[in-house]
């Protein structure tokens, strides 16, 4: 018997790939006995917010993230796929048919044994967990217990994360405050400059917060929008302080490197709750950023993570504990199709498990696979959740050029997901 903590999209589509294999499952869920503060059903797979699993397109990186999910047998995607309702290019869902046949497939399948109730204690044997970024505290205490306070995180302030391929470095400088090294992108702003860019902000729209996030304010996860709030020089002595540069720059956002390629920066201190169309719009007010490609935009709630570098395999196993997966968002990725496919890769790593197999793990040419080697090998001691993007793929394919990128980024992991699925 498997153990599945979760019913929601990771833990679903696990519980579904392990019973695909022939095998027993008790898939815990808390719904309805308990609810998190997002959660309004009691079905399994509840989309929490908007109702679009994002591109379809393999260009785009979480279009390319579901042609691989899907040739590998994500059954949540496929549901999703019969559920669609009209969207363009993307992937848009009825949520409440898509959750009713997602719950209909779990309760009626003979190998899953659902159980309604709160999981406070990590049970024995091969156990995905899969409780997502709202996980019960009573869990987050056992979790903490195993795991190490340190390795685990419960809020998420982010700031947005944008491609250094689309930035204008002729307008930006690489230096740290003071002459302290060379590893922040710099991008200096004149005093008409910052007024545009602080006008603009504080008159942008917000996203409207759930009640709890913004219960959970506080000053270390203060939106950059609320800091220029105070006053028009605040963020001159806040995130945007000039300091430790030459003395004619106004104000200075920072950007920091987020992964070893430098292929992503990070805009420092950026944290928002501002609407993604807005933060495209007034952050492309920045000198240098005016054609900034976002691969993953600030926002601010409330999210149980993993330290995922310091814990788990790219297998999904726990280092310390083989026994024990982490899926969806509490393992350190972001969003619907990265929590479904991560929950379709521990399910089947499960089951290999469980029948004396060892579990694979997904080379770093495919989406899956680059977004995973990501968070396992994240060099930073405080990381963030990440979504899938371009700039997470191998070195070699960032040397070629743009055009061509892309094209061949897809054709490898084509390929290697076709080879893949021969061992699974
Ligand atoms: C408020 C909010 C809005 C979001 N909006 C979006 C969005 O629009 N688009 C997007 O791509 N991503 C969004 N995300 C991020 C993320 O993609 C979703 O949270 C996604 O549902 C994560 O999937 P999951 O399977 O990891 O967790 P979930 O889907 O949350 O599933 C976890 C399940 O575990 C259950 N559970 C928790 N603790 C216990 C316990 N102790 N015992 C038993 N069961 C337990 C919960 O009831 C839940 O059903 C949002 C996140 C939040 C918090």
């Amino acid at each position: 018997m498997i153990n599945v903590i979760g019913g929601g999209l990771a833990g679903s589509e696990a519980a579904l790939q392990i019973a695909k294999r022939k095998m027993r499952v008790n898939l815990y869920e808390m719904r309805p006995v308990k609810f998190t503060e997002a959660h309004k059903t009691d079905l399994f797979a509840e989309l929490v917010c908007s109702n679009s699993l994002g591109s379809m397109e393999p260009k785009n990186a979480r279009g390319l993230l579901k042609e691989e999910a899907l040739s590998l047998g994500s059954i949540i995607l496929r549901i999703a796929l019969k559920n669609a309702v009209p969207a363009g290019k993307a992937l848009a869902v009825d949520r409440e048919k898509f959750s009713e046949e997602v719950t209909a497939l779990i309760t009626k399948n003979p190998y899953i044994n659902v159980i309604r109730k709160e999981v406070k204690k990590i049970p024995e044997g091969i156990t995905i967990i899969a409780t997502g970024p709202l996980t019960s505290p009573s869990l987050l205490e056992a979790l903490k217990e195993m795991l190490n306070a340190d390795n685990l995180y419960f809020y998420d302030a982010i700031s947005p994360i944008v491609m250094a391929e689309s930035l204008d470095m002729d307008k930006l400088f690489f230096a740290g405050r003071y002459g302290k090294g060379n590893d922040y992108l710099n991008a200096p702003m004149n005093e008409a400059e910052y007024i545009r860019f602080y006008n603009a902000l504080i008159t942008a729209e917000q996203h409207v917060p759930h009640s709890f996030d913004r219960k959970h304010f506080f000053e270390a996860c203060m939106p950059i929008e609320e800091i220029a709030k105070r006053g028009k020089d605040a963020l001159r002595f806040g995130p945007l302080r000039p300091v430790g540069f030459d003395k004619k720059y106004y104000a200075v956002v920072q950007l920091r490197k987020e992964n070893n390629e430098g292929s992503l920066y990070e805009l420092v201190g950026f944290q928002t709750a501002l609407r993604y169309g807005e933060q495209k719009r007034v952050f492309r007010l920045i000198p240098g950023l005016e054609k900034a490609s976002f691969v993953r935009f600030g926002s601010i709630h409330k999210n149980a993570y993993v330290k995922a570098s310091s814990l788990l395999k790219r297998t999904l196993q726990l280092r310390e504990n083989p026994c024990i997966f982490i899926a969806g968002q509490l393992s350190g990725v972001e969003g619907y199709v990265e929590s479904i496919s991560t929950g379709l890769l521990a399910g089947i790593n499960a089951a290999l498990l469980a029948n004396g197999k060892t579990p694979i793990s997904l080379p770093c040419d495919t989406m899956l696979g680059a977004l995973i080697n990501f968070i396992t090998d994240n060099p930073l001691t405080l990381p963030q959740p990440m979504r899938a993007n371009f700039g997470l793929v191998p070195e070699a394919f960032l040397k070629m050029q743009k055009s061509i990128r892309k094209e061949k980024f897809i054709q490898a992991s084509r390929n290697s997901i076709h080879n893949i699925k021969q061992m699974i």
